[in-house]
């Protein structure tokens, strides 16, 4: 089989499993789309945030391949963003506070169950208290690499997944980062201190996900 014809089974496969997925999430009060490509999802993203001034972005890669960031910009839009350079300890917790009281919170998450729950695991919190309560809308984006059969996989894919890789990716002295396994460590700059799991959408916060048929981040 050509590397084409395998890529374009599993494209189907992840299609039928966002497929799935979409109809939990929706089932559990989420709005909830599934794209083809980082474009659709962009024009999609810039289609629904309109009306709104100012907008938090948790720290994802995945968001940042969109390029939304430079294009609120050139809009004047108020952005709160704590992976921008340069930035003073006590500039970087401000900016995580802000993104709490935003317009709109952009970020990703580490798993989506096909059962329709939403896993986040975070070191500071900033962006699991975001997507919970706050902004006045929620933007959730997720490549289907991310999504698994439902709600144990999910955890378990953070766990033998997300929080290595997003380990190593910040170099953190972590036991996963010298063995790609984690053990649950206590290590003083152990990144996995809160689990949120999203099981409907919350009551106050009106949030989105968006599934793109794509590998994106960890
Ligand atoms: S708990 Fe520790 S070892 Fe496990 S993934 Fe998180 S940082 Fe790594």
């Amino acid at each position: 089989m050509t590397l084409e014809a395998e890529q374009s089974y599993k494209g189907w496969l992840w299609q039928k499993l966002g497929e799935r997925c979409i109809k939990n999430l929706k089932k559990h009060g989420f709005d909830a789309h599934l794209v083809e490509d980082t474009d659709s999802a962009r024009g999609l993203i810039l289609g629904m945030i309109q009306g709104f001034e100012s907008f938090g972005f948790g720290g994802s890669d995945t968001t940042r391949t969109l390029r939304i960031i430079d294009e609120l910009k050139k809009r004047g839009k108020t952005i709160y963003d704590h992976w921008q350079q340069g930035l003073s300890l006590e500039e970087d917790l401000e900016i995580r506070l802000k993104q709490g009281r935003c317009d709109c919170f952009l970020c990703s998450a580490n798993a989506i169950s096909a059962t329709g729950e939403v896993v986040n695991v975070d070191g500071v919190g900033n962006r699991t208290n975001s997507m919970s309560f706050g902004p006045k809308k929620v933007v959730i984006v997720a490549g289907m690499n991310k999504v698994t059969q439902d709600l144990e996989g999910a955890l378990s894919r953070v766990r033998e997944v997300a929080a290595p890789m997003r380990a190593k990716s910040l170099n953190m002295e972590t036991p996963c980062v010298e063995t790609g396994v984690c053990n649950d460590c206590n290590s003083p700059q152990r990144i996995c201190r809160i689990t949120v799991v999203l099981h409907r959408k919350p009551m106050f916060t009106d949030v989105t996900v968006i599934l793109i048929n794509q590998a994106l981040g960890f």
